[in-house]
């Protein structure tokens, strides 16, 4: 049977979910608040668009951060073969680079936008822009005293019918099913307004508290920021809270004007409980291995050869072979070494504290950065309230989830809009 469908969003999960709703028969309206599709996807990938990722099934689930088995349905249903056939399909090459991460071959997002644009097109879609979506309209079962009837008492699900939704105008339009696919509050200038949390709230689904993720850190210690732009490769990295490691990790990281960035500090952000960056009474330690090949011993044998051969100069003019040229003055203070002492006259305790410092440089995390810099949001409608095989509400009928908005997070890598196009297929495919 045909119904008539609405998708609210015009991002990759909501254009998803538009054009198979449509390409099953359905009579599809995909409603955008900004001026154009895929505002924020045309961000993605520094413009480039990682598409998705091209590794196999179970490096796509080991890189989903929050509620990877909610996504066996979809993951399955829509895979990222499919997603780069969809692509090539209507057009558009696309290479896999290091990390088996999917791009055009063109490099431009601008190319992806244009792609679907076209297959919406091509499915019938109605796209309407500068629209915005202010309520949605369900019908809720109430018994005689005006409470809401609960009606599998089981299973303590609530049922409604999606029935319609309310537009910034004040107009009304009905609908047979909804697809919400706001996405979340990330780079809000992107349209990420949270609005989906708020609509779905009402319709009683529990939102798990949004955090930013994929982010970088602010640190107490303002020596950090006299290094800001110095990029480490190949250091070894240990979170701890309370002096329990809680993370770690090995690769690429950089310093900044209010902290640390780079791929492990980000992974990192989306790694560790949302919970630990909410409560910073607990002390949380950013603990930085400049040596990782080298154990505490070969690095002492190490700093020695060092001193050797710079026996008669000043501590402060020793270490050069050994670190950046802008971490030593920080790191010949840290160490609490007398910068001017004779290199010959420094102490074993001396050493080993050298040593120390350099095999776990402490660093106090005091926050994340804000949406601003945020590329995901951890947290969203819960995904207990919803059906993994179908994306539809457990609460509400008619009424489907994709992308974003749901509490579902990944990696960076390609993962994240893999989990838009899936479930945003799902969420279209499902209708009925
Ligand atoms: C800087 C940056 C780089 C990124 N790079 C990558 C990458 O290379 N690869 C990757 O996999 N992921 C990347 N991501 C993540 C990826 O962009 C998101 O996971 C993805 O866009 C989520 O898709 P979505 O459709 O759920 O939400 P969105 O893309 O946010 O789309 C939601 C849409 O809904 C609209 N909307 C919201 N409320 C309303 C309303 N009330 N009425 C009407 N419309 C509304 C919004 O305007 C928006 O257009 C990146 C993110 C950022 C911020």
């Amino acid at each position: 049977m045909m119904s008539k469908v609405i998708v609210v969003g015009g991002g990759p999960a909501g254009m998803f979910a538009a054009y198979f709703a449509a390409k099953n028969g359905h009579s599809v309206t995909l409603l955008e608040q900004n001026e154009k599709l895929g505002k924020k996807l045309y961000i993605t990938g520094k413009g480039r668009c990682n598409i998705t990722n091209a590794s196999d099934m179970e490096d796509l689930f080991n890189n989903v951060c929050s509620n990877p088995k909610f996504l066996y349905s979809a993951f399955y249903s829509y895979t990222n073969d499919q997603v780069v056939q969809f692509f090539e399909n209507y057009g558009l090459r696309t290479k896999v680079e290091r990390g088996n991460r999917v791009f055009p071959v063109s490099d431009h997002s601008s190319d992806v936008i244009a792609t679907l644009t076209k297959a919406l097109k091509d499915a019938g879609v109605e796209v309407k822009l500068h629209t915005k979506v202010t309520k949605i309209l369900s019908e809720e079962y109430l018994d005689e005293n005006g409470q809401i009837v609960v009606a599998d008492k089981k299973s303590g699900t609530l049922k409604q019918t999606v029935t319609g939704i309310v537009l910034e105008d004040g107009k009304i339009v009905n609908t047979d099913a909804l697809v919400l696919a706001t996405g979340g509050v990330s780079y809000p200038s992107t349209g990420a307004t949270g609005d989906g949390y708020r609509f779905a709230e009402k319709l009683h689904h529990k939102i798990i508290e949004p955090t930013p993720s994929l982010v970088p850190f602010e640190v107490q210690e303002a020596w950090v920021t006299e290094m800001q732009g110095l990029a480490l490769k190949n250091v070894a990295i240990r979170i701890e809270r309370e002096g329990k490691k809680v993370y770690d990790d090995f690769g690429e990281m950089l310093f900044t004007h209010f902290g640390v960035s780079g791929p492990m500090i980000l992974s990192a952000s989306a790694s560790i409980k949302p919970a630990y960056f909410r409560d910073f009474e607990h002390d949380l330690k950013l603990y930085i291995d400049l040596k990782p090949a080298l154990d505490k011993e070969q690095l002492d044998k190490r700093i020695l050869k060092d001193f050797e051969e710079a026996k008669n100069k000043q501590y402060k003019n020793s270490i050069q072979k050994l670190l950046p040229s802008k971490m030593i003055p920080i790191i010949i203070n840290l160490s609490g070494i007398d910068p001017d002492k004779k290199v010959n006259e420094i102490t074993k305790e001396e050493r080993m504290k050298l040593v120390e410092l350099l095999k776990g440089l402490p660093i106090t995390i005091i926050g994340l950065r804000g949406w601003n810099e945020a590329i995901i949001t951890k947290g969203g409608v819960s995904v207990k309230n919803v059906n993994p095989s179908t994306m539809e509400s457990k609460l509400v009928n008619g009424l489907y989830f994709a992308g974003e908005l749901l509490d579902l997070d990944a990696m960076t890598g390609g993962y994240n809009l893999q989990i838009a196009w899936s479930t945003g297929y799902l969420a279209g495919n499902s209708i009925e």
